[in-house]
């Protein structure tokens, strides 16, 4: 692909990063005629996060809710670079980023936070670890963000996270493991009650979903296999608020507690955990009189969800603009998504600390916007060289009034919720849905629940996608899950 236009103007180098819910609809936008593009990211698939909750327990099979970066780029009008590294720094006044080479997809990338301080190449291939620059006229950061511990005491460590595919797969195994090593103690054993605690800490969507996903597993499989472990096993969700699902109506809320109940979920809100131990967890927990107690909770699998961090390179992104030194929770933009106190960076989702939360119905509009404004910040560009290189048909009046025109006129990037729903196991799901700017409803139940999935495979990225997530539905419906080890 030539690097100049037949007029002779040179394309720009459009660089992206991340392959997630913010940069693979903005690439999938994109004219990618219009500029040299090369996509930066250490996960080689787009991850479709909502059924991720469904792995661990293989509702869904992994390969089912992927879509992989280059099956996209092929498709695109124009050749895209895809690098699979992670940027590790950069240099805003040079237009520079740092790239390290990364073939594991792990929660944290290159954070400390998650307390993942090892190589990302791993042992067997051989490879030295690769660093390398690249240069951009425009980055767009979509690296979404790291899973938040707060700090507290051994959560790296002990727990898992609910944040990637590797993740999902932690689970899935260690769900086996203390099932069968279970299954080998005597009824009134300790350790067997212990190694059946699993607990969910964080009682938003994802906590809220996992918990329920495990749930089913048991209700609706283990007990055909082996009654006696799934009679003790039990899911505990501990949340920190009075709450569960702060984000969506009471009414929403009170029915996921009853249901909760119901199925036998434990739910211990006002609960705080502040310290993580391998085998058990220390809480917080407000009692009704105000007062609080101590209370320790033995685990067998200790599950993380208490929502998002930033990660290192937006830190050192925000550390290096002056604009951006009062930014504590993401990188602060303005309404075309460009980043406060640079010209040519953009960024959208996770990464953003904006009014909006942080979603993926967010990050997809986001991105669907910026392929938008980057066809007409071409437009003006393109008006911009032919101004400054005139032939003898050059009308530069006309051009100048035309450029005038397109840059008062560029669209601001303006959201539209549509809603959220969330899976709360036993064949039911909340909605809370917003039916323009009239009216909002919000129900629960069965019917939602089917509700739930036919929304999720309409916003599945790809029709194999969506073929394979109805196919896994059916599977299980006819055989129930696979309970064999991966
Ligand atoms: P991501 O989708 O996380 O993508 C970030 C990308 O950047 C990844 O490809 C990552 O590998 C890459 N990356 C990371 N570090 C670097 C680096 N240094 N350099 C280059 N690339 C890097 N939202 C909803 O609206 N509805 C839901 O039902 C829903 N369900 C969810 C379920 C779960 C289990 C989780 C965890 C989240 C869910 N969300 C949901 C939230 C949603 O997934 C996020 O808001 C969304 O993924 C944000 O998109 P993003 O592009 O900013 O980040
Ligand atoms: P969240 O931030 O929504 O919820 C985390 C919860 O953890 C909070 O309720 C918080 O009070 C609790 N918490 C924090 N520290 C704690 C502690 N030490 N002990 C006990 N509880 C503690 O996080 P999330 O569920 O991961 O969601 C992240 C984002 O992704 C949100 O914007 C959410 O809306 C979105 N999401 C949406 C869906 C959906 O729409 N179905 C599913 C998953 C995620």
């Amino acid at each position: 692909q030539s690097p100049f236009f037949p007029n002779g103007e040179k394309k720009k180098t459009l660089v992206i990063l991340g392959s997630g819910w913010g940069s693979i609809p903005l690439l999938k936008n994109l004219d990618t005629t219009l500029y040299n593009v090369v996509i930066v990211s250490p996960r080689n698939y787009f991850l479709f996060t909502p059924l991720l909750p469904s792995l661990p327990t293989g509702t869904v099979e992994f390969r089912s809710i992927i879509e992989p970066v280059r099956s996209i780029t092929r498709r695109l009008p124009g050749e895209v670079i895809y690098l699979e590294a992670e940027a590790t720094g950069i240099d805003p006044t040079k237009n520079e980023i740092t790239i390290k080479q990364s073939t594991t997809v792990h929660s944290g990338h290159s954070g400390q936070d998650t307390g993942s301080s090892k190589s990302t190449v791993p042992d067997y291939t051989g490879i030295e670890e690769i660093t390398t620059t690249l240069n951009y006229d425009y980055l767009v950061v979509g690296v979404g963000a790291q899973p938040s511990t707060f700090g507290i005491p051994g959560v790296a460590e002990h727990s898992t996270f609910m944040k990637e595919i590797s993740d999902a797969a932690t689970v899935r195994t260690k769900i086996h493991d203390v099932i069968e090593a279970a299954n080998l103690l005597p009824k009134d054993d300790p350790e067997r009650k212990r190694l059946l605690q699993i607990v969910v800490c964080g009682g938003g969507p994802t906590g809220v979903e996992t918990a329920g996903e495990i749930q089913d597993y048991i209700d609706q499989d283990l007990k055909k296999w082996l009654p006696d472990v799934q009679q003790q096993l039990r899911v505990s969700l501990i949340e920190a608020l009075p709450n569960v699902l702060n984000s969506f109506n009471a009414k929403l809320v009170n029915y996921t507690k009853r249901v909760f109940n119901e199925t036998n979920i434990n739910l211990l809100t006002n609960t705080t955990i502040k310290k993580v131990e391998d085998k058990v967890v220390i809480c917080n927990q407000k009692k009704p009189d105000g007062t609080t107690q101590t209370v320790e909770i033995p685990y067998g699998i200790l599950i993380w969800a208490t929502g998002n961090a930033t990660r290192s390179f937006t830190k050192d992104l925000m550390s290096k603009i002056e604009e951006q030194k009062n930014a504590r929770r993401g990188l602060l933009i303005d309404e075309y998504l460009k980043v406060d106190g640079t010209d040519n960076i953009y960024a959208l989702g996770d990464c953003t600390f904006t009014k909006y939360p942080p979603t993926a119905q967010v990050a997809f509009q986001e991105g669907q916007y910026l392929a938008q404004l980057f066809q007409k910040k071409h437009e003006l560009e393109s008006i911009k060289y032919q101004i400054a290189n005139p032939t003898d048909k050059t009308n530069i009046e006309r051009l100048a009034k035309k450029l005038d025109r397109l840059e008062a006129n560029l669209p601001k990037f303006q959201y539209e919720y549509k809603g959220s729903l969330a899976y709360i196991g036993s064949e039911k799901a909340v909605a809370d849905l917003a039916m323009g700017t009239w009216s909002n409803i919000s129900t629960g139940g069965g019917l939602t629940f089917l509700l739930w999935r036919s929304a999720y495979i309409y916003m599945c990225l790809s029709v194999k996608n969506q073929v394979l997530v109805v196919l896994d539905w059916m599977k299980v419906y006819l055989f129930g899950r696979d309970c064999s080890k991966e």
